[in-house]
């Protein structure tokens, strides 16, 4: 009973704590502090009327990159090259991966199709972290429960497919250092091309 008595008023000592500070529920520093050992008193909320903000680092089911689409245009180009290292990392195998191929009959650099059955996928975010090309990420979205257990588990391209502004939304942070480091690469390979070029 004390130790209830005590969560209680913590409840209302942190919640009037954080009150000028932004609140105890939607900011980025009290987050850090609910997630710490330093965070006290209950924290839930009532879902799904109010849902507590996500930080960067979390990790649902993973998406694919790809461009923002052109004016007019549905879809953008796909960030994937279709190289199959996601699909080999993945601990419990559930990537499906079809490569595309070239009018020649040569393999193209993008999936035709691409799978993820997301009830077999244990969020470990290895794809994401192994993807040589910014392909894929770990998304945030974790409302994904549904009634058909079939098809609507076993996410397709289309389902999978989101633009680069979607990425830059949920993780900013992570986003601007990416792309620092595409940039640098660039940059250096461009350098190197001239230098052969001499
Ligand atoms: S998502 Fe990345 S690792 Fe997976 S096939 Fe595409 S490019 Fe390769
Ligand atoms: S998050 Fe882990 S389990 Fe899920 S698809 Fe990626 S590698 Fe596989």
């Amino acid at each position: 009973m004390a130790v209830t008595i005590k969560h209680f008023v913590n409840t209302y000592r942190e919640d009037l704590a954080w009150y000028f500070k932004g609140g105890r529920y939607y900011n980025d520093e009290a987050l850090k502090v609910r997630q710490s050992l330093k965070g006290t008193g209950a924290i839930t909320v009532n879902y799904p009327e109010e849902k507590l903000p996500v930080p960067e680092r979390f990790r649902f089911v993973p998406f694919l990159v790809s461009d923002d689409p052109a004016p007019g245009q549905q879809w953008g180009h796909d960030w994937c090259t279709s190289c199959g290292i996601c699909a080999k990392v993945c601990p419990p195998q559930c990537i499906w991966i079809k490569r595309g191929t070239l009018p020649n009959g040569r393999p193209k650099p993008e999936p035709e199709e691409f799978y993820i059955d997301i009830d077999i996928c244990m969020n470990c975010g290895f794809c994401a972290e192994y993807c040589p090309f910014d392909a894929i990420k770990m998304d945030h979205d974790y409302e994904l429960a549904s009634y058909d257990r079939t098809s609507a588990h076993i996410h397709d391209k289309e389902r999978l497919s989101k633009p680069l502004s979607y990425w830059q939304s949920i993780a900013p942070e992570r986003a601007r250092m990416e792309a620092e480091v595409r940039d640098a690469e660039k940059a250096a390979k461009e350098k190197k091309k001239a230098e052969r070029g001499r």
